[in-house]
């Protein structure tokens, strides 16, 4: 849930500077002066003024911009504390998939509460990348490798 709400925020901060260039923009563009032969409320300016129309969709296409690098931010946290995940490891090989496997890449939080594989081959389709929760006490599975050592 936090994760998500996470993304909420910034997507909310993302639409509140969009908002705010937005106002910007309208509060400090200079109004045309009126025609002389006026027939009923002057036109709006987007789609009758040519820089107004760019500066609007220049602001737009900064916000897509800003939209998917908090997408992109978001991909690579952990779904439990939100921290960047690290230690990208690449698994797999692109001239050996059938005897090593499929090239992957792996990331884990750095407090060990999950790991997510992203999938680098994308032949079937779009693949979603995969979070694999690990259990809470990390500890647990190296001690259990000593103990199957003895
Ligand atoms: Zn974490």
């Amino acid at each position: 849930m936090k994760y998500w709400l996470y993304l909420v925020a910034k997507l909310a901060v993302v639409l509140g500077v969009a908002w705010g260039l937005q106002a910007c923009l309208q509060h400090l563009y200079p109004t045309p002066e009126p025609p002389l032969a006026r027939f009923g409320p002057p036109p709006p300016l987007f789609l009758h003024d040519m820089l107004f129309t760019f500066c609007v969709m220049a602001i737009w296409l900064f916000t897509s911009g800003l939209i998917y690098l908090a997408y992109w931010d978001q991909r690579r946290r952990c779904r439990s504390c939100l921290r960047q995940l690290i230690m990208p490891l690449k698994r797999g090989s692109w001239g050996h998939m059938v005897l090593i496997g499929r090239p992957t890449t792996q990331m884990i939080c750095p407090f060990g509460h999950g790991t997510l594989s992203i999938e680098e081959l994308q032949i079937t389709g779009r693949q979603y990348p995969d979070w694999h929760r690990h259990d809470d006490n990390i500890w647990k599975e190296l001690e259990s490798y000593g103990r199957a050592g003895k």
